[in-house]
């Protein structure tokens, strides 16, 4: 089976296992608890949130260890939430887990304010800056588009935000970004950052929020007020090493040749009536990760399923709204209908081989001929 669907998710690399073992029946303690040996694991957990930093590029701030991306990004956007007339303005290239919290914000009454996209897929830059004022408390921007894969430029943004309303809170989800795009939040505007262990091959159940000033964040729910009250609930520590770990064995730079190389093979594999859509390459802003095939004709749904027979999976992409209809980004895009229902997400990882490329890139060839032999 080659499995093509690693914006969905990832594979777990195996070394995670012994880790998890380690820290559930042997170093199993609570960190929060009085013992020295529950100590030693509070100091390991503030060990990996010190190397989270440094792989964000970031010299000031904390990282909540969270139990998934979609909690980070509620966290994010909820956390932020204050009384008065203040704009939330969200770019409508979001993920599920924020853009159905801007939603819900809205209903509720608060100003929410959308940000449309370029055709390329990136956010519109000039449609932000005529979005935000004076009365902005909040923004959230994608980092890497799940959907697309088209690139937002956190320099850009971070300057318009800083120009335009300073005091804002800036949040990017950076889930298909972290470890896998060069990143130095350093210099940015971005005072919230997400990211999700099981797309980066650490276990499902971990993910984090990078939080630059934790004064600015209100917790979601009371507790026992682990991890600076900010997210309460004993830390689940065999993940975080697990996260580490992965962290660790992850070399991104040269992850992102190899992946860049396996997306031009396949590329070059696949036959020309198959229409390939890069998105963000006419800035140059397109991660590799990521892009979408066209098989006219056919619906996206009948081909994922006839691949998996054939042994390929594939994507209809986010795995969240997979079994919704349509693809809100790919429309927002001026994709036509019958091209959205026509498509397919398509995802690498660094650690496919070229034959499997190749080999994955002839099936789905054949499997569309086929197909399409048939509906007409
Ligand atoms: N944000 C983006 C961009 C994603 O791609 C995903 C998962 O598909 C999420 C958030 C949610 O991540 P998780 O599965 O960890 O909740």
């Amino acid at each position: 089976m080659i499995y093509l669907d690693n914006a969905g998710t990832t594979k777990m690399f195996e070394q995670c296992i012994d880790v998890h073992k380690h820290f559930s029946c042997q170093q199993f303690y609570n960190p929060s608890a009085l013992s020295a040996i529950s100590a030693k694991l509070s100091v390991c957990i503030t060990d990996v949130e010190k190397f989270i930093l440094q792989n964000l590029g970031a010299n000031e701030g904390n990282v909540l260890f969270t139990s998934c991306a979609t909690e980070s990004n509620n966290l994010a956007v909820n956390g932020s939430l204050r009384n008065g007339d203040w704009e939330y303005v969200f770019s409508l290239g979001e993920h599920p887990s924020v853009f159905n919290v801007a939603k819900k914000l809205q209903l509720e009454g608060r100003k929410a304010r959308f940000v449309p996209l370029c055709k390329d897929g990136t956010v519109d830059l000039q449609a932000l800056e005529e979005v935000l004022n004076e009365k902005t408390r909040f923004i959230s921007i994608i980092h890497v588009s799940n959907e697309t894969g088209a690139i937002n430029d956190i320099s850009k943004i971070s300057e318009i935000k800083n120009r335009k309303c300073p005091k804002a809170i800036l949040h990017m989800d950076g889930v298909q970004a972290f470890k896998k795009i060069p990143l130095s939040l350093r210099s940015s505007a971005v005072d919230l950052y997400s990211f999700s262990g099981h797309k980066i091959h650490a276990p499902k159940g971990i993910a984090g929020l990078y939080v630059k000033n934790k004064n600015a964040l209100k917790q979601l729910f009371e507790g026992g007020g682990q991890q600076y009250g900010l997210r309460s609930g004993t830390e689940n520590v065999s993940g975080i090493m697990q996260l580490s770990k992965a962290v660790e064995m992850i070399d991104e730079k040269a992850n992102l040749q190899k992946v860049q190389n396996l997306c031009d093979v396949f590329n070059k594999n696949i036959s020309s009536d198959i229409k390939i859509l890069q998105f963000g390459l006419t800035q140059n802003m397109h991660s590799p990760y990521i892009e979408n095939l066209i098989f006219e004709g056919v619906k996206g749904e009948t081909m994922l399923h006839a691949l998996e027979k054939a042994g390929v999976i594939v994507g209809l992409g986010s795995a969240c709204s997979a079994k919704k209809a349509g693809n809100r980004v790919l429309q927002e895009l001026g994709q036509d209908a019958n091209q959205i229902i026509s498509s397919v997400r398509i995802s690498f990882n660094a650690y496919l081989t070229e034959d499997e490329i190749v080999k994955a890139a002839n099936i789905i060839n054949q499997t569309y001929q086929m197909i399409k032999t048939k509906v007409q």
